[in-house]
């Protein structure tokens, strides 16, 4: 069933937005375009708009379920805009997700505006705080890809060293072209300028090396929060962090950069497998 059968009316927005939020009452109501009233909660994740977040995720996942990025439940997408953040549950069969599936918390407080009662938070939620708030990111997607998996069990049995690189803790590739689909300063901000070949003045060039730091798995996603957030503090540059044996987290500013990105990395570990299995070095 497609997400947009799910969305209802629009919702009387400027009633909306004319109230104060309260944070955890979800029994306040609101009327949407038919007249139908629903809560002040719901009214979060309802729109005709096919790019609002709530809208957006169910898209995203559909889409990178047919990549292998999200099956198996695995996986997920969050989606920050002005003051709240969308996030898809925990547990759920991403290419089935609804708008009304989706968690909503307000940036500000970090407390959740709507919670599905039969649903559970993502334990990715921790670590989608960590690009927002360290990046300024828009939007931060996590993948289990294969290819993100198998570049680092390549880096942790030391098959791809080079002085470039840093050993067994760092992806390291260089001289492709679609690197430059990467932006430097982790979150492209830095500029919108496009130079001459149409690469932005604010990504990776083609003679860069491009490195991604690699942090070891734990047995629980959110413990991995910590290691996350050292890895985005000690490698302002990097747009993305791998997790050994597990997949990859990429952010960008917004939906768009951080899904070029995320398709640019995936693009380009899928790459460097198969020039490991050619024996040639990733580095040049
Ligand atoms: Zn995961």
């Amino acid at each position: 069933m497609a997400a947009s059968d799910h969305i209802s009316e629009p919702v009387q927005m400027e009633a909306h937005a004319s109230r104060k939020r309260r944070t955890t009452d979800i029994s306040d109501t609101l009327q949407n375009g038919s007249g139908q009233v629903i809560s002040e909660a719901d009214a979060l994740i309802h729109s005709p708009d096919p790019l609002h977040p709530a809208n957006h995720i169910c898209e995203l996942c559909k889409n990178f379920y047919t990549f292998g990025w999200v099956t198996g439940t695995g996986g997920g997408v969050s989606i920050r805009d002005d003051k709240h953040i969308f996030i898809a549950p925990s547990g759920v069969q991403k290419e089935l997700m609804r708008p009304t599936d989706m968690f909503v918390m307000e940036y500000e407080t970090k407390k959740y505006l709507r919670r599905p009662a039969v649903l559970k938070p993502s334990a990715c939620t921790p670590l989608f705080l960590a690009a927002f708030t360290k990046r300024d990111a828009g939007c931060c997607i996590h993948t289990h890809s294969q290819w993100a998996v198998l570049v680092t069990l390549i880096c942790e049995a030391g098959l791809q060293d080079h002085p470039d690189g840093s050993g067994k803790d760092v992806f390291a590739i260089s001289e492709i072209e679609q690197i430059k689909g990467i932006s430097r300063g982790g979150h492209g901000n830095s500029s919108t300028e496009i130079l001459e070949g149409g690469r932005k003045a604010g990504n990776l060039g083609y003679y860069d090396t491009l490195k991604i730091p690699i942090i070891e798995n734990t047995a629980r996603e959110e413990d991995l929060t910590d290691t996350l957030e050292k890895a985005i503090e000690e490698w302002p540059e990097a747009t993305a962090v791998l997790v050994r044996r597990h997949g990859v987290y990429v952010w960008g500013k917004d939906v768009a950069q951080a899904k070029t990105q995320c398709e640019s990395l995936d693009y380009l570990f899928q790459l460097a497998v198969e020039m490991h299995k050619m024996g040639l070095n990733w580095v040049k």
